[in-house]
């Protein structure tokens, strides 16, 4: 692997925010096909496109050469890459070395009983798991062909390897909409945080998306009928906000892009499998990487472009879900940067 010679230094964008969090789709193919992430019969980006592992590694490792704190690996599912342990095992250098805070991942849980206890091993300390429903027969209809069982093994054994799991839950109307109280019950029941989601405009999947929009401000109404809610200050730089559910001692976080904009204190950036880097989940805004990081083995190149496109970071997204709306707000699908 190449060293990066890069002097720490902060990456600011034009509104004076330091870009200190990067994710990294490692993939954009999934095991899974939710219905809400990917059409049925999604069109995979040619793997002639994708970079190396190792490309991979030297990329983000530029990018914490230049300040990048926390790394979030994820894709489509991050753990069907082949030999994404390798990955893993290599940025964990930047723990032991102190120049990164965390290196964590989020993933559907369907391969975690595999990699669980090596991903702990390699300094992963907590973990998210994407899961909207306890229902087997309702993930099956969300995923279109998942087995919830896969995803409770996996993240029982991420537990048992002494992960800590957050579960993310896209609220759907009319899908798991009942079911949200009792989501939340269990995970706090088995000692993990849960996230809801709105769903965000982002790629075409076929007709629907209005119908799937429940907004999480008549979520959070509906249970404050059930549980006592309190606001709790803690922010990450990024959308969620988060409330102590009293009755059950855990914490609830809300992503609501559609109802609040959270950009003001965004302090993220994205990089696709292929290099493309995307200063906004919510714009179409995109500038090339990997050229420069195959044109040179000094990384200044790469260094400059990322410093380029950080200096067109845009204030914040637009997105929109109604009836006179019904386009993606943003072409891409979701499964390309990750979330
Ligand atoms: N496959 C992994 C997983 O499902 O956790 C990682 C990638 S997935 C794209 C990351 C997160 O984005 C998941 O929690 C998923 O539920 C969420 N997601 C996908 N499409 C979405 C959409 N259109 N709106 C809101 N959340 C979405
Ligand atoms: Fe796959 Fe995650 Fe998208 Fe579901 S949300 S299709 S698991 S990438």
């Amino acid at each position: 692997m190449i060293a990066t010679a890069l002097q720490p230094q902060d990456m600011i964008d034009p509104f004076g925010r330091t870009i200190t969090y990067l994710r990294v789709s490692v993939t954009d193919r999934c095991d899974l096909r939710c219905f809400y992430c990917m059409s049925e019969d999604m069109t995979f980006l040619p793997k002639a496109d994708l970079l190396t592992l190792e490309e991979l590694d030297r990329l983000c490792s530029i990018f914490i050469a230049k300040g990048v704190r926390k790394l979030r690996l994820t894709g489509g599912e991050p753990l069907v890459r082949r030999n994404m342990m390798s990955l893993v095992r290599a940025l964990s250098r930047h723990l032991t070395s102190g120049a990164l805070d965390e290196l964590t991942l989020t993933t559907n849980g369907s391969l975690l009983s595999k990699f669980a206890a090596e991903l702990a091993s390699c300094g992963v300390r907590r973990i998210n798991v994407s899961l909207d429903t306890l229902d087997a027969d309702c993930f099956r209809h969300i995923t279109r062909w998942g087995e919830i069982d896969k995803v409770l093994a996996g993240i029982r054994a991420a537990q048992a390897a002494g992960l800590r799991v957050k579960i993310n839950t896209v609220a759907l109307k009319n899908i798991n909409e009942d079911e949200i109280p009792q989501l939340i019950e269990w995970a706090h029941g088995e000692g993990m945080d849960l996230t809801l989601i709105e769903v965000m405009p982002l790629g075409d999947i076929g007709p629907g998306r209005v119908d799937q929009y429940l907004p999480l401000s008549l979520v959070r109404s509906r249970l404050e009928g059930r549980f006592s809610l309190t606001d709790l200050d803690e922010r990450t730089g990024g959308p969620a906000r988060y409330a102590r559910v009293r009755e059950t001692g855990g914490k609830l976080g809300f992503i609501t892009p559609l109802t609040h904009n959270f950009c003001e204190s965004c302090n993220r950036v994205r990089i696709t499998c292929t290099g493309t880097i995307h200063t906004c989940l919510g714009q179409e805004d995109a500038s090339d990487l990997r050229r420069p990081l195959r044109a040179s083995d000094d990384d200044a190149l790469v260094s400059e472009a990322i410093d380029r496109a950080i200096g067109t970071k845009p204030k914040g997204h637009d997105f929109i879900i109604d009836r006179r709306h019904s386009r993606p707000s943003v072409s891409r699908h979701m499964s390309v940067t990750g979330g």
